[in-house]
């Protein structure tokens, strides 16, 4: 017998004798879950409801996964977001694994009076659409995998995953799907809201790059969407959010490109403002589609001064680059200046948050059509750092390929921005937050007027209206109604910018 051979069996066997069999294994696990009671929860519309033991016994034996009640190991781990301002209490939570557990938990939800339901996947929902009280969560981090065919460039991604997997995964073939810029936000959400990213004004938005989806709809059908197949559906998630069911697998179109990309960031005084945003203004709109050229204004908490800020992501040839960046080197010696060649899979990871649940959020977003002057004096006269808060106003960049997709050819209908605008708030969790929110609602009025719709993805929940989601969506509502009616006609799936079924 082989060395190696044999110290794998004789491992095993010690193991068979230590341990119990995988089932009786399974069981103790179980055993160590809060056995079911009958709960109170809290339907979709509001009702009050009960949750038999029964049903939850039952919900248990159907998963591969664990279902969560709030006493069992795990529990507060799994119910919690990114935005720590979100910090609810689900009924139970469903663990799923795979496209089975997900019909179960959909299941589970429609047969008890259509339970209020959370889907989460990264748990980066500004506005907290991932959580919710007494009600269901369905946690998809189980669901975690991507595979890539080099020859055929489509990447498979199982509904759970997070973006810096496929970056990882594609970028080992020299491969990428254009998605978002922090590596730990879920495909899930960002997917289905449209992704921006790094690299979307050189190949479009996470959706344009979509070849096929796999979703559990409201009857609980596990349903395949493509051009050819269910082509409404596959429109439909396409921009319009988690409306339509819970995505278990999306495949996507990979383009090659080279590692290393020219990045980094370019930073002047806040004093600078005025300057550094006209000549944003003034170069953006003609830069090439694969320079990603965003701009901040920004402050962070403690004594750091603020910051006027080129934030900067050239994918293209690198002969180029110089004469791409010159002009933002027009405005003399940087604070720092930081872009150089540098890999892209780091860069992905280059705006991670290392203690993610540290700072509640709030944010106010809007795509602007234009830049004019106006909207760059109102940007500096309201900017207010504070040193007991993060305070940003950001433009991502959008047009380049974005907008050369046909406004109806997905339900994303926000095509023709010049980018996406976004104030943004911070503050160590559990501090006082009113005056910071308070703060950039006041800000936020006065740009407000140079905004046309708003990124579904950044919904700010406290001021919205059903109109604000009508005339987001514009053109393609009817359609959106038409398919959620379709597809979720009583409104399981309503943690989101809600198109209500007509039902
Ligand atoms: P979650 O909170 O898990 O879910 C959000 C919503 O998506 C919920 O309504 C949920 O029901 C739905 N959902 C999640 N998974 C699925 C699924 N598998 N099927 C159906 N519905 C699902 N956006 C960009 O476009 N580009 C960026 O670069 C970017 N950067 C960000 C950075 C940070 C730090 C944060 C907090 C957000 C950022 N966003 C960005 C916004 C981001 O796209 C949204 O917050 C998005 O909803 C996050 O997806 P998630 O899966 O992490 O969120």
């Amino acid at each position: 017998m082989q060395r190696r051979t044999f110290f794998r069996s004789t491992a095993v066997a010690a193991a068979a004798l230590s341990f119990p069999d995988r089932h009786s294994f399974a069981e103790l696990y179980r055993a160590a879950d809060q056995q079911p009671q009958d709960l109170a929860a809290v339907t979709g519309d509001g009702k009050q409801i009960t949750l038999s033991s029964k049903a939850i016994a039952d919900l248990r034996a159907r998963l591969r996964g664990r279902v969560l009640l709030s006493a069992d190991p795990g529990y507060d781990d799994a119910r919690r977001i990114l935005n720590p301002s979100f910090d609810k209490r689900p009924a139970l939570i469903a663990q799923v694994t795979g496209a089975a557990d997900v019909r179960a938990a959909v299941d589970f939800a429609r047969e008890n009076q259509g339970l209020l339901t959370a889907v989460k996947c990264g748990g980066h929902s500004f506005s907290g659409q991932s959580t919710c009280d007494r009600g269901l969560m369905v946690d998809l981090s189980g669901m975690r995998n991507v595979r890539v065919d080099p020859v055929a460039r489509r990447a498979v991604v199982t509904g759970g995953s997070l973006l810096g997997h496929v970056d990882h995964e594609a970028m080992a073939y020299g491969l990428v799907t254009p998605l978002g810029t922090v590596s730990h936000t879920g495909v899930g959400g960002l997917v289905t809201g449209g992704g921006f990213g790094r690299l979307a004004r050189r190949f479009g938005l996470a959706i344009d790059n979509l070849v096929a989806v796999d979703v559990v709809t409201a009857d609980g059908q596990l349903r395949h969407a493509s051009k050819d197949v269910n082509p409404d559906l596959f429109w439909g998630v396409r921009g319009g959010g988690g409306n339509f069911g819970i995505v278990t697998s999306f495949e996507f179109r990979l383009h090659p490109m080279q590692r290393q990309v020219i990045a980094g960031s370019i930073r002047y005084p806040i004093a600078r403002a005025q300057e550094v945003l006209s000549l944003y203004a003034d170069y953006a709109p003609t830069a090439p589609d694969e320079l990603q050229l965003d701009v901040a204004l920004l402050k962070p908490p403690g004594d750091a001064p603020g910051m006027a800020s080129f934030g900067v992501c050239y994918s293209g040839p690198a002969s180029r680059a110089e004469a791409v960046l010159a002009p933002l080197r027009k405005l003399g010696t940087p604070l720092a200046d930081d872009v150089g060649a540098k890999d892209y899979v780091a860069v992905q990871k280059s705006g991670d948050i290392s203690d993610p649940r540290a700072m509640a959020m709030y944010l106010k977003s809007g795509f602007v059509p234009q830049i004019p002057a106006a909207l760059l004096k109102a940007m500096v006269d309201g900017f207010r750092g504070d040193p007991t808060r993060y305070t940003q106003i950001v433009f991502v960049q959008s047009a380049g390929a974005i907008s050369r997709v046909g406004t109806e050819t997905t339900a994303f209908s926000q095509r023709s921005a010049q980018a996406n605008m976004l104030g943004i708030v911070g503050w160590p969790n559990g501090s006082e937050s009113a005056q910071h929110v308070a703060y950039i609602k006041q800000y936020w009025a006065a740009l407000e007027p140079f905004t046309h719709g708003f990124y579904t993805n950044d919904l700010d929940m406290t001021s919205l209206k059903a109109s604000d989601v009508t005339d987001n969506f514009g053109r393609n509502y009817d359609r959106l109604v038409a398919t959620k009616t379709k597809y979720d006609p009583r409104n399981l799936f309503r943690l989101n910018a809600n198109v209500k079924p007509t039902v």
